[in-house]
């Protein structure tokens, strides 16, 4: 019979001396192995660059660090399991018991749950502000982190970043960006300024809607004070999944590029459709924030929203007819999704809360995808249908 011993099953073993893959391997293992004592020795003194654990970390993880540094223009990134793991490794990492973090209420709602239901037991302030308040005027003594997003969903309202990064940094407070719907292609945060780049990779970095991951990038004493974050709370990235994202990274310069130029000519068709509302996109001049994006913005992203007439009712019937667009959450792949904000979102808000932020029932938000423009305007043709009664006529 013969032995099973794995120590001598390395087929490729050697290869990597012969074999220079154009791509980067798949580091699928969650340990690695040292030859003696003294490398082991050389290895916790520091010294070796050697690799000693996945969780601490993995060459295909670092393959995807070094191509979102390079995205963002940052000195260093960090790659992990999601966005929420992101998020949580940045605030748990910079935040402590007595701290204060002022927040924009325009944000993820799963951060506001990280924020507001978790950060808050362990003793931290959670200040969060409506659209339309400038994050400066809540910064108190205690403020340690100012934490934002733009362009914001569903409504695409942009903050300016060059504004609030710079009175973050005047007061020594850590500013800190999620550019989840903007890209790394139409905005970079950190050269408006922020301290901290934030992203749902599962969005446009990866770009395929087949990763879950999430991304950090900064300055490289910022990536490294977190580095315990990320190593303790667990929220790393499989080597699979990172290959994957690394691979998705590969070609968002001109997906990103297309996804502009799809979603600013449906904008424009939205807009002159008297069977639409409204549109919000930040590429339109009617935009309330067109001048703001113009300035810190290279291109208008893949997301509009638009508005019908006729409230839910209206919203859902086009919801239910759109054929090639897909109805799905999440954002920034290759195929075109819509979705209900107040059925996903913002699902439970109050009336109040909603009116704040400027979220309607009418409104169907749209993720651009990589399709022909003119199949997208027929689908949303047909999906519109003869418009609400009066409208029609
Ligand atoms: C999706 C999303 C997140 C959360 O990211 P996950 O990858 O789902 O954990 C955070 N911020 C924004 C803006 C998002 O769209």
């Amino acid at each position: 019979m013969p032995r099973q011993d794995t120590t001598v099953i390395h087929a490729g073993e050697g290869a990597s001396d012969r074999a220079r893959p154009l791509t980067a391997p798949i580091y699928q293992t969650s340990t690695f192995v040292f030859d003696s004592t003294a490398d082991l020795e050389e290895y916790v003194a520091g010294g070796s660059g050697r690799y000693l654990y996945s969780r601490y970390a993995n060459p295909s993880v670092e393959s995807a660090e070094a191509k979102l540094a390079a995205l963002e223009g940052a000195e260093a990134a960090m790659v992990t399991a999601s966005g929420m793991a992101a998020t949580a490794t940045a605030l748990f990492g910079l935040l402590a018991a007595g701290d204060e973090l002022v927040a924009s209420a325009a944000i993820y709602g799963g951060s506001i749950h990280l924020m507001t239901g978790f950060l808050r037991k362990f003793g931290v302030t959670v200040r969060l502000v409506p659209m339309g308040g400038d994050l400066l005027a809540h910064i108190g003594p205690a403020t340690k982190v100012v934490w934002f997003e733009s362009p914001t969903n569903p409504t695409l309202r942009c903050l300016d970043i060059r504004h609030l990064a710079a009175g973050c940094r005047e007061r020594g407070i850590t500013s800190v960006c999620d550019n989840t719907f903007a890209s790394p292609i139409n905005q970079q945060p950190l050269a408006l300024g922020v301290d901290l780049v934030m992203h749902s990779a599962t969005k446009y970095l990866n770009g395929h809607s087949d990763v879950v991951a999430g991304a950090l990038a900064g300055p490289a004493a910022l990536i490294d004070r977190l580095q315990p974050a990320r190593r303790f709370l667990g929220g790393v990235l499989d080597p699979s999944a990172a290959y994957a994202l690394a691979r998705g990274m590969k070609t968002i310069a001109v997906r990103v590029a297309r996804q502009n130029e799809s979603a600013q000519r449906l904008a424009e068709w939205l807009a002159a459709d008297p069977r639409v509302r409204t549109v919000a996109y930040p590429g339109l001049p009617s935009h309330p924030d067109h001048a703001i994006a113009r300035r810190q913005m290279s291109g208008f992203g893949g997301m509009v929203t638009c508005a019908v007439h006729g409230g839910l009712a209206a919203a859902r019937d086009v919801f239910d007819r759109v054929r090639l667009i897909q109805r799905a959450v999440s954002l920034g792949g290759v195929e075109t999704i819509c979705s209900l904000p107040v059925l996903t979102s913002h699902y439970g808000v109050s009336a109040a809360d909603l009116a704040a932020a400027g979220v309607t029932d009418d409104m169907i938000r749209i993720s651009v995808g990589l399709e022909d423009p003119a199949d997208l305007m027929a689908d949303l043709d047909q999906a519109l249908g003869r418009g609400p009664a009066g409208a029609a006529s």
